[in-house]
């Protein structure tokens, strides 16, 4: 009788602290996220997803070009002509992009927004645009023109048609103030995952790590490598189905601010970093660099690692990701 009451309770106990990964998607920020959370029931499951999903709306709000209500969008209305006071939040974001900016030489620039856009990837165009074309559809671009005043969080853009946009770093930067203000409430573990960039912490409630598929660009329904990621992110940049050829060059959809002309060589970049901010950055900003000065400033940074796929399957990786095939 007395084996069984325990046993009994030991159950109960077992229940009350049982966790199980709850998850839900939605459409936020122009994209699908799948949000996973671990919890003890569904009930406390949906709240904490429910607070996830005001957060990334909160920041959306914030940083979205579309919405003319947007802080961005005051600051991109008022290019030319006077600066802007921001958040704390949006101002010191606009700061790590411009520091980005440095790291990669330009190749990742937020005022890559008011590039004409020239290039189409729809398979309407049949000539190349000209040189004097391609030179002038950059004119408005350069971070340097991007003018910070720390003091009064002022931002300013220096030339009149200037734009910012955060497409490729604002997902990573939702997702990872989501994740922060999760831990903040007790998650013990999740997964936030906007449209294929993974952001995870804690592990599986059976203990094991959470594992990422990666999906191969050359065969979109097959997942090439399977990595365990424990509190951090994965990002992949590219999609092999949007470029363009002439004369045998393939010009992907990602174009170098500086000069006006699309990535070449590079299908697919995976950055895993300690945030999805920055792992979001990077993917992006080595596609422009290219293979070699890409895995050059990859290497440089500590608890950053990258998977490059070239237009011929090749993949190229740094030196401390091992794949695991699946
Ligand atoms: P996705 O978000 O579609 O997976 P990326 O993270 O690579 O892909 O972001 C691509 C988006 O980033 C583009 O649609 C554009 O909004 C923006 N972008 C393109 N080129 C640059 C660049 N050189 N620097 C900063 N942002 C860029
Ligand atoms: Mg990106």
């Amino acid at each position: 009788m007395k084996k069984l009451t325990l046993i009994v309770l030991l159950f109960s106990v077992g229940l009350l602290y049982a966790q199980e990964p709850y998850k839900r998607t939605v459409k936020l920020m122009g994209s699908r996220f799948d949000i996973t959370v671990v919890a003890k029931d569904p009930v406390e499951g949906d709240v904490y997803i429910d607070m996830a999903i005001s957060e990334i709306t909160r920041i959306e709000k914030l940083i979205s070009s579309w919405d003319s209500n947007s802080q961005t969008s005051k600051i991109n209305r008022n290019a030319g002509n006077k600066p802007v006071q921001v958040d704390i939040e949006l101002f010191n974001l606009i700061q790590r992009g411009i520091g980005i900016s440095k790291l990669t030489d330009g190749a990742f620039d937020i005022s890559y927004a008011s590039m004409d856009k020239i290039w189409k990837f729809d398979g309407s165009m049949t000539v190349m645009p000209s040189e004097d074309s391609i030179k002038a559809s950059v004119a408005k671009v350069g971070y340097h023109n991007i003018i910070l005043d720390k003091e009064n969080h002022t931002v300013f853009l220096k030339l009149a048609g200037m734009k910012i946009g955060f497409g490729a770093i604002g997902k990573g930067f939702a997702a990872d103030k989501a994740k922060e203000l999760l831990k903040s409430k007790g998650v013990v573990a999740g997964i936030i995952n906007a449209s294929g960039d993974m952001n995870t912490w804690g592990k599986q409630p059976n203990g094991k790590e959470w594992k990422v598929g990666i999906t191969n660009p050359m065969n979109k329904n097959k997942v090439f490598a399977l990595l365990p990621i424990q509190n951090g992110a994965v990002v992949t940049s590219g999609n092999y189905e949007k470029f363009v050829s002439f004369n045998d060059v393939r010009y992907t959809h990602i174009i170098d601010p500086r000069s006006g002309y699309p990535a070449t060589g590079i299908i697919s970049v995976t950055v895993f970093a300690p945030k999805a901010e920055l792992a979001d950055a990077l993917a992006t900003s080595v596609f422009v660099m290219g293979i070699e000065v890409g895995l050059n400033r990859i290497k440089q940074l500590p608890q950053v690692e990258c998977i490059i796929i070239d237009e011929k399957g090749n993949i190229i990786t740094s030196k401390n990701i091992e794949i695991e095939k699946s």
